[in-house]
């Protein structure tokens, strides 16, 4: 048996998970929440994440490497995060080299969804799949793919960003410039902001499936913002399957919880004739929220 662990990290706008791995499984977790880094001198905020890796590692144990997956984007070359709008705190400076020194460890970085698809692959929904396609429905809409477990990456070595190809002509104009991008239409955003302008006495995130579900039986047109929001994705769904082919789709993020809901509608939209069919095999994630600390275990390896 080794002693050698790893280190999963998931950063996100508002929670940040620490996962360490060992040979048989997850030895240790813990969640912080991502505005304590926030409150801290910026030259200060590797030491304190490096501080609560060290804190969650079992005795007589030894770190072998870190992961980190971040809310992108991400420049997974230089190993800085660069979302100022979402996770500020932690981008615009060398938190990878900066981490690899004090922990004098490998530490790797990729985006989100990135590490979300690995995690799904290696334990979740994603298991033996050849071509595997993530996308995550949250404050925006993130995709990754892997081939035999390895992130397809553009020229640039990014991952697609996928969530501004264009779906349609609706006027919504995208924080990019642009008017029609898939993720002003299909993010949980887009799907939020239009239940509680129905229900203005409804904050969403206060309520769940099961509560949504009771109110679309009675409700028409609750139950068409949620057949909606299944076209909207639907329609970009049909632009990724057609070129990428994958054998199994997973959908994560908050808005995939009411996969239950769009369904319908993402049925509708991704109908093709025959000789045009895709895979229309399309799953909610199995891991849910930790599927990104436990796939960013594995980045250090891939880069
Ligand atoms: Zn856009």
């Amino acid at each position: 048996m080794t002693n050698l662990v790893k280190a999963g990290i998931d950063i996100g706008g508002t929670g940040t998970r620490i996962i360490i791995q060992g040979e048989d499984g997850t030895l240790n977790s813990k969640s912080i929440a991502t505005a304590e880094f926030a409150a801290i001198e910026k030259s200060m905020r590797s030491d304190a994440l490096a501080a609560h890796v060290l804190s969650l590692i079992p005795e007589g144990m030894k770190l072998e490497s870190v992961g980190i997956g971040a809310s992108g984007p991400v420049d997974t070359n230089l190993g800085i995060i660069l979302n100022k709008d979402t996770l500020e705190c932690f981008s615009f400076f060398p938190l990878v080299s900066e981490l690899s020194q004090k922990l004098n460890v490998k530490v790797g970085i990729d985006n989100d969804a990135v590490a979300a698809v690995l995690g799904e692959y290696y334990f979740g929904a994603g298991k033996n799949t050849k071509r595997l396609l993530m996308v995550t429905l949250g404050t925006g809409v993130g995709v990754a793919l892997l081939e035999n477990g390895k992130p397809f990456r553009t020229r640039d070595g990014q991952h697609p960003e996928a969530g501004h190809i264009p779906i349609s002509g609706d006027p919504v104009t995208c924080y990019c410039g642009l008017k029609g991008c898939w993720e002003s239409l299909a993010s949980r955003t887009w799907l939020q902001q239009n239940l509680e302008a129905l229900l203005p006495n409804t904050p969403f995130e206060k309520h769940n499936v099961n509560f949504y579900k009771t109110v679309a039986l009675e409700r028409e047109d609750v139950a068409n913002v949620f057949h909606r929001y299944g076209h909207h994705l639907g329609r970009g769904l049909v632009t990724l399957l057609t070129l990428y082919g994958p054998d199994l789709t997973i959908l994560s993020g908050s808005a995939a919880h009411y996969y239950p809901l769009f369904k319908s509608g993402m049925e509708e939209a991704l109908k093709r004739s025959d000789g045009y069919a895709i895979n229309t095999l399309i799953v909610p994630s199995e891991l849910g929220d930790v599927a990104g600390a436990l796939g960013a275990v594995a980045i250090p390896e891939l880069t």
